[in-house]
């Protein structure tokens, strides 16, 4: 299903790599998680050993491989990118770890959709960085032990509770990514914007931010568009006016406030079909047609965060704020 967070090809891909942030100092916001992983990366240093493993959790496009690579930067160790999708067998993992080179930073992406084989080879890996490796099959099997090159292991995963505790337990240090303030993404905008080398007013950067879902990822794709936009219709080439940026997001179906149409299948689904809920996820992600996983930690995350939605034990509740966003009256203020 389609990821509105998610990079979309190749192209954008470069771009994404042309505009990511080189240094801990160039990265913008999460305070917590820089200062954390800066104690991290310093002690390393003084004892002149790998850091310790790493896992940062949170929504797409916050900047989880950005740190890795920054991560690897600073520690000036090479940088091994691989995804939990990636590895679907113990030898998958196996042949992996055994080519790292010493020190090496391995990144895994989506590390909670590694195989269970797997995630039981990995667990020794990063403690004894050693692996067992099974040959042969049945009575005759026999296992050899293989020593590794010592290695950090960069995790990260869209919720750490999708992991399972003795996997979460290994590493040394959690990093929990937070969505950007509107002030922290309108710095990121003007880096990029610089980067693409389109200029802007204040107000044209502010509205950019306000729309991006609290993600930079997103802002930074909304950038393009905008400047897409003032390539084709604006008045000055590589200048883009609050005009341009409203028509643009317009034309992108990104609403007033950011939400996208996923965003808004899911809320207009959960009030008009669902009553408002409660309801279960799988049941709210077959009604508008994506994968449940997609819906929980895409989607979900931010209409919670600006309090349209509810968690409950019972499934998802829709909030007030939510029915005056789609200019719907709340059941109970409706009843009065
Ligand atoms: P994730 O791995 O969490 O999905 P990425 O690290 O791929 O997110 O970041 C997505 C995009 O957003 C990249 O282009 C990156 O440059 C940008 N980005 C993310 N966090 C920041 C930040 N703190 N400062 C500047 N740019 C950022």
């Amino acid at each position: 299903g389609r990821n509105p967070a998610e990079p979309i090809d190749e192209a954008e891909l470069a771009i994404e790599g042309a505009l990511r942030p080189g240094s801990l100092g160039e990265f913008v916001g999460q305070p917590k998680v820089r200062g954390q992983l800066q104690l991290l990366l310093d002690a390393a240093r003084i004892q002149n050993r790998p850091p310790d493993h790493i896992l940062l959790a949170g929504p797409p496009g916050l900047g989880k491989t950005t740190l890795a690579m920054i991560v690897a930067h600073e520690s000036e160790r090479p940088l091994r990118l691989s995804s939990g999708p990636a590895i679907q067998h113990a030898g998958d993992l196996a042949a992996l770890l055994s080519s790292l080179v010493p020190g090496e930073v391995l990144f895994i992406d989506e590390i909670h959709r590694m195989a269970r084989s797997a995630e039981e080879m990995l667990y020794l890996a990063m403690e004894d960085f050693r692996i067992d490796i099974m040959v042969g099959k049945g009575a005759g099997a026999t296992s050899i032990p293989l020593d590794l090159a010592p290695f950090t292991l960069v995790g990260a995963t869209t919720r750490s509770g999708l992991l399972p505790n003795p996997l979460r337990d290994r590493f040394g240090f959690t990093g929990h990514l937070e969505f950007y303030e509107d002030s922290d993404l309108e710095k990121v905008i003007e880096r990029s914007s610089r980067v693409l080398d389109v200029t802007m007013p204040e107000d044209a950067r502010h509205e950019i931010a306000r729309r991006s879902r609290g993600t930079p990822r997103i802002a930074n794709r909304l950038l393009r568009r905008v400047r897409d936009y003032a390539l084709v219709h604006g008045q000055h080439q590589g200048a883009a006016t609050i005009e341009d940026v409203n028509a643009a997001l317009e034309l992108y179906d990104v609403d007033p406030i950011g939400l996208d149409r996923l965003d808004r299948a899911v809320l207009d689904t959960l009030v008009r079909r669902f009553r408002g809920g409660p309801v279960g996820l799988s049941t709210l992600a077959v009604a508008v047609g994506e994968e449940a996983e997609t819906v929980e930690s895409v989607v979900e995350p931010y209409l919670v965060r600006i309090g349209f939605l509810g968690r409950t034990p019972r499934g998802r509740v829709a909030m007030p704020e939510a029915y005056r966003h789609l200019g719907m009256p709340h059941p109970e203020v409706a009843a009065l």
